[in-house]
């Protein structure tokens, strides 16, 4: 390799001043490949720029996908829609992440294994490729969060941190019944997002039962009233694709009451 030019060792500095040190490689195994192709310097520069540009979304979207705290990153590229044919077009629309800027909603019902928390992640991991902030949890870790903060005497300043995050989503609501102080905690959260900032719930069960979730029907209906106000509500339908080649086609103990909501 040939000694470095006063030009590589200014590149080198600057590089480093502007806190791009990837730029160095980079500079230079395009300026080979410009002198060869003939490249203008507008169209050089514009590689240089664009492969930093490219690797700091890369870095940023993988920070903000470790963020999120999903249980398991899984994509909307490795989704299988020949299994839930009937959302393919939702989804791909609200894989362009517009519903976030919109603070719009996304409800994800249907029963156990269908896909509910796959597609909620995939739609996070889509949003923070997007440069969005995004934090997930199942919806007792949210009620358990809240209630720390509650308890600390900080829970309207929890509640203005999380507005930061563009998309919040919470998982499994429904898989365990809350007192009535959960309740009011988990609308607390619902009303602050409120036409500010979107989330993404899934739940297998239908509202018509989450009065039972929250034990009581009005906050149920305050709170639904307020999520699906601006939101879209897709239904899962089918067996467990964790039951598939199994042999078996459905679980015995599991009720598919979503068949009969009405989104
Ligand atoms: P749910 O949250 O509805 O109970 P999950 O999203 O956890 O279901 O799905 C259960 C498992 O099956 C996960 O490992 C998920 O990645 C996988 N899975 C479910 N549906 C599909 C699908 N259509 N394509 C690919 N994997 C799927
Ligand atoms: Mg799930």
């Amino acid at each position: 390799m040939a000694a470095p030019t006063e030009a590589d060792k200014q590149i080198r500095y600057l590089a480093a001043a502007l806190k791009a040190p990837r730029i160095v490689d980079v500079a230079s195994r395009l300026a080979d490949q410009a002198r060869d192709a003939g490249w203008s310097f507008e169209d050089y520069l514009a590689a240089v720029l664009d492969r930093e540009v490219s690797a700091r979304n890369a870095s940023g979207a993988q920070l903000r996908i470790r963020a999120a705290g999903f249980g398991a990153v899984k994509t909307l590229e490795e989704f299988d829609f020949d299994a839930q044919p009937g959302i393919r077009p939702q989804i791909a629309a609200l894989a362009s992440g517009g519903f976030l800027t919109e603070a719009r909603n996304v409800v994800l019902l249907g029963p156990p294994g269908t896909g509910k928390t796959h597609l909620a992640t995939g739609l996070g991991v889509a949003a923070a490729r997007h440069g969005h902030r995004v934090l997930f949890a199942t919806a007792t870790d949210w009620v358990t969060r809240l209630t720390d903060a509650h308890r600390a005497g900080r829970l309207a300043t929890e509640l203005v941190r999380l507005r930061r995050y563009r998309l919040i989503i919470i998982d499994e609501v429904g898989y365990l019944p809350f007192d009535s102080d959960a309740a009011n905690l988990f609308f607390q959260l619902v009303s602050s997002r409120y036409e500010h900032a979107s989330l993404i719930l899934t739940s297998n069960l239908p509202f018509s039962s989450w009065g039972a979730v929250f034990g009581d029907q009005a906050v149920a209906a305050a709170m639904i009233d307020r999520i699906v106000h601006h939101a879209d509500v897709l239904t899962l339908k089918g067996a467990s694709y964790r039951l598939r080649g199994a042999g078996i086609d459905t679980l015995p103990s599991i009720r598919t009451t979503t068949d009969q909501q009405q989104p």
